[in-house]
């Protein structure tokens, strides 16, 4: 592979190991383990391990390295490891650099288990976390302290489409030694520059957009060869959370049809949002590629482009939003997203049914809000489809 390719040719190619057999599409290595030539070999082996080398599946595997690889030419970072799911990696990229006595500053909006794992999980282990405002530089900068380890945060937030600025925050973190840790999910690794912008580490839940398709679950930890080799491989390899190759396997042929897919679903989800906003109906309609979403020149900056996702209040309440959901015949109501098809979640009753009513208003999560990722049908079919589902409320 060359440093020099585009990004769309290196979600082809990067990465690729072929076998003896020269095979075109790259080879699942369904194998818990590996044979050694002697003992002697084998001794080496668990003294050394080369690049190409493997041992068990836990530790690595040449399928699940291709993914690793790919992912990190892609996201231009220096290494990455791949995990069983998004979960496993953000738990994994926290709990593998932090101990008791650790403090950490996290965005307060927050996917629901990732909220599980910085308020609750942490806290057990005596790690103090406190939360802010992510769109509010000020509150970020009153809480990084000297002592401070890691910051955390969702580049732009689920489900209200917040977005944080970066580089700035990374900024403030790292004038105090602070590591920061990106979940990018909602930016997609097609719009993704936060390793440029800064960040130490980048996680995504490679269940969304890289595997696209809602086959596996899956994810990804991206960060300097240190972090992930010295910090979060010894950790991952012995706690239990790597990639299965056949995952693997689905996530690399995801990746080569990323970047054609999600931008199309941009596309969709941009004229959406603008054909709804100012609908009767809506007593809001968020997007980050929206002229009227509050940080529309940072979103221009970061990623360039809205993403897949948008969001919208219909004016009835819960009522109105079952309404609208179970009148829809195109959009499936489920709770993934990224997915080729378009997917609408009811996020106050189910993705965030757990949180207390003040955190619900707080996070802007009100019971007529519906989140729509958008997927790959025709953009036609699902503006129709959204304008009659309205019409029914
Ligand atoms: C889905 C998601 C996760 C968790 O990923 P899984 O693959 O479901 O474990 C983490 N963060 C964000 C922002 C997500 O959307």
């Amino acid at each position: 592979m060359s440093n020099d390719w585009q990004s769309r040719t290196k979600a082809v190619h990067a990465g690729s190991r072929r076998s003896q057999y020269g095979e075109v599409s790259e080879a699942i290595y369904l194998t818990q383990g590996f044979v050694y030539e002697t003992a002697e070999h084998a001794e080496a082996r668990f003294e050394s391990i080369g690049p190409d080398e493997f041992i068990y599946a836990r530790y690595g595997n040449p399928t699940v390295a291709m993914f690793e690889e790919r992912i990190a030419a892609l996201e231009g970072a220096e290494d990455a490891f791949a995990t069983a799911s998004g979960m496993a990696a953000v738990s994994g990229a926290l709990t593998s650099m932090l101990r008791a006595g650790d403090h950490v500053v996290s965005a307060r909006a927050l996917f629901g288990s990732c909220l599980y794992i910085l308020e609750e999980v942490l806290a057990r282990f005596g790690v103090e976390v406190t939360f802010v405002d992510g769109a509010d530089l000020a509150e970020w900068e009153a809480a990084i302290r000297p002592d401070t380890k890691a910051v955390f945060f969702e580049s732009v937030s689920n489900p209200t489409l917040q977005v944080v600025d970066i580089e700035a925050v990374c900024k403030l973190a790292h004038a105090r030694g602070a590591l920061v840790l990106v979940d990018n999910v909602f930016a997609t690794p097609v719009y993704s520059r936060a390793i440029e912008q800064g960040a130490d580490v980048v996680i995504y839940s490679a269940t969304k957009h890289i595997d696209g398709q809602g086959r596996a679950l899956g994810g990804v930890v991206l960060g300097s060869r240190d972090f992930i080799r010295g910090t979060l491989e010894p950790y991952m390899k012995h706690t239990g959370g790597s990639m299965s190759p056949f995952t693997a396997w689905i996530m690399l042929k995801g990746l080569e049809t990323m970047s054609l897919r999600v931008r199309a679903q941009c596309a969709s989800a941009q004229e959406l949002a603008e054909s709804l906003e100012g609908h009767p109906q809506l007593a809001k309609v968020l997007y980050p590629g929206l002229e009227s979403h509050a940080q529309h020149d940072l979103v221009q900056r970061q990623m360039g482009a809205g993403g897949t996702v948008l969001a919208f209040e219909l004016k009835g309440g819960k009522e109105a939003a079952f309404r609208f959901l179970n009148a829809c015949k195109v959009g499936i109501i489920s709770n993934n997203l990224g997915d080729a098809k378009t997917i609408m979640t009811h996020p106050a009753t189910t993705t965030h049914q757990r949180l207390p009513q003040d955190q619900k208003e707080l996070l802007g999560i009100a019971p007529g809000l519906v989140r729509f990722s958008v997927g790959l049908e025709d953009v036609a079919d699902l503006k129709a489809d959204i304008l009659q589902a309205l019409e029914q409320v």
